[in-house]
């Protein structure tokens, strides 16, 4: 019976976030390995599920290990990945096996590490030796040559929204078992040096669905056996970034071909992504003139904390006060020192605040007024209780016909639910801001589709050529591209 180290580390870096992820970001309680944090892992219904599924239905025996998981954020702390690599040396010295499957993220740096899950897997490898490296992998994944050249199986989401965690595992974890069963397939990838905002693009419809389609048919015809498309998660101002496509097929040249067709069509919609943004007046002016009695949508991905972002823009909050706007709005803003004044105070209580703009770089604010405190929260909102439904302690103040939800830290916040449990209904504003990407749209698809995406600073903006590059490698869409410029051809790994 073959036996399979399972491991788990996922976190969505944005380097653009100056708030260093630590431990408990990790899981409150940091607690990381033993049975109940596995069975909660798998009851998760994500990639560690996928994995372990398709393991033991191939007759596999899963060793469990460590299962690490935060939020997106800032750069992870050097002692999570520290952490994570002395643990796992410890099941890897302890535990005889036969391969490893790590569920990862794949756009991950820590303080010291740019590519958290290329040093990783080199540190796998070199334990491991010729055993098998099976890892799965976020779609916003930055698959570098590191990651390419120490894991022989990579799969990835190939949905955004990402709704195929648990599909994309059970490849991964397949793909795995069929290696030990001693089948050799060919891993072709071929990249592509663009950045593209993820509120350009989806699944569901457009150029990228019919790229997904194009790569399904390629399964279909018997031509590959996997394939995953690669849009590299762009906020991460870091040397090695690009984004790729990797097939997995019986035979090398045609996982090649498959491999840079596909990249070719992902090079192709690098302009149908570029979303359509609107200036902030211009949406606050739409909302005044919108007599359909539905709320207008203002969505600011550029603060988004599912993008990596802290959540703490008052950019929305500043325009609607100095234009003297009697719209009713609702917003939420990342200022620990906000709520503290606001639990001070009391409930009822009026103060003079300063909100916002406390930590990302280059942030316009903070926006200032005299608002009144009308409810005290611990933080979490529903339907679930974890680390990325908890909003630290927060506060619900009234500035005039705006109502802002400070909070401590930021989390998804996609559903409408992250202003209901807090007493604010949505449906009862002139204007929502919605501060996220995608994931958004089917939850306030009851509500309204009066949806506008602002053009607006901060962490991830959609308009990548406001953000302060440093590190990026010369060459790269949308900066400095040659117009000459091609997808790269196919490499072996
Ligand atoms: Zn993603």
């Amino acid at each position: 019976m073959k036996k399979i180290l399972v491991l788990e580390f996922h976190q969505e870096t944005n380097t653009f976030n100056p708030l260093i992820s630590p431990f408990q970001r990790f899981q409150p309680d940091c607690v990381f390995e033993g049975q109940a944090r596995y069975e909660q892992t798998v009851k998760a219904a994500g990639a560690v599920a996928g994995g372990v599924a398709a393991i033991e239905k191939a007759g596999g025996t899963v060793i469990p290990t460590v299962f690490m998981r935060a939020s997106s954020g800032g750069r992870a702390a050097d002692e999570v990945f520290d952490h994570l690599c002395q643990r796992l040396e410890e099941y890897i010295k302890r535990e005889e096996f036969d391969g490893i499957y790590a569920a990862l993220h794949g756009a991950t740096c820590t303080q010291t590490h740019d590519d958290a899950c290329g040093e990783l897997l080199a540190f796998l490898r070199a334990r491991a030796g010729s055993r098998v490296i099976a890892a799965s992998f976020d779609l916003h994944a930055n698959i570098t040559q590191k990651v390419l050249q120490n894991a022989d199986i990579i799969c990835g989401y190939n949905t955004y929204p990402h709704v195929d965690h648990y599909e994309t595992g059970y490849r991964a974890g397949k793909l795995c078992m069929e290696y030990l069963a001693g089948n050799r397939y060919a891993m072709a990838a071929a990249g592509v040096a663009m950045l593209i905002p993820p509120s350009g693009y989806t699944h569901l419809n457009g150029p990228f669905r019919q790229l997904i389609e194009a790569g399904k048919a390629m399964v279909d015809k018997g031509d590959i056996l996997d394939f995953t498309v690669f849009p590299v998660q762009p906020w991460l101002d870091i040397p090695e970034i690009k984004s790729r496509v990797v097939t997995i097929g019986k035979d090398e040249e045609k996982a090649k071909r498959c491999a840079e067709s596909l990249a070719q069509q992902l090079f192709a919609l690098r302009d149908a992504a570029q979303t359509p943004l609107t200036d902030v007046e211009d949406i606050i002016t739409a909302a005044e003139e919108n007599t359909s009695g539905k709320p207008v949508i203002l969505a600011d991905p550029a603060d988004s904390p599912n993008g990596g972002c802290v959540g703490d823009s008052p950019v929305v909050a500043m325009a609607l006060a100095s234009r003297g706007s009697h719209l009713r709005s609702c917003m939420f803003v990342v200022d620990p020192e906000g709520v503290e004044q606001a639990f001070a105070l009391g409930v009822g209580g009026s103060g003079q605040f300063r909100i916002g703009a406390g930590f990302t770089k280059g942030m316009p604010g903070p926006f200032c007024g005299k608002g009144t405190v009308r409810s005290l929260h611990d933080g979490y909102f529903e339907p679930k209780k974890n680390d990325a439904k908890y909003l630290g302690k927060t506060a619900v103040v009234q500035f005039g016909t705006m109502d802002i939800l400070l909070c401590c830290q930021g989390a998804a916040s996609g559903s409408p639910m992250i202003y209901r449990s807090f007493g604010m209904e949505p449906s009862h504003y002139d204007l929502i801001v919605v501060k996220a990407n995608t994931s958004f749209r089917a939850p306030y698809s009851t509500i309204s589709d009066l949806i506008y995406v602002a053009d607006t600073p901060g962490a991830g903006a959609s308009n990548l050529k406001l953000m302060q590059w440093e590190r990026l490698p010369k060459g790269c869409y949308p900066f400095d591209l040659p117009e000459d410029y091609v997808p790269e051809k196919a490499e072996l790994y």
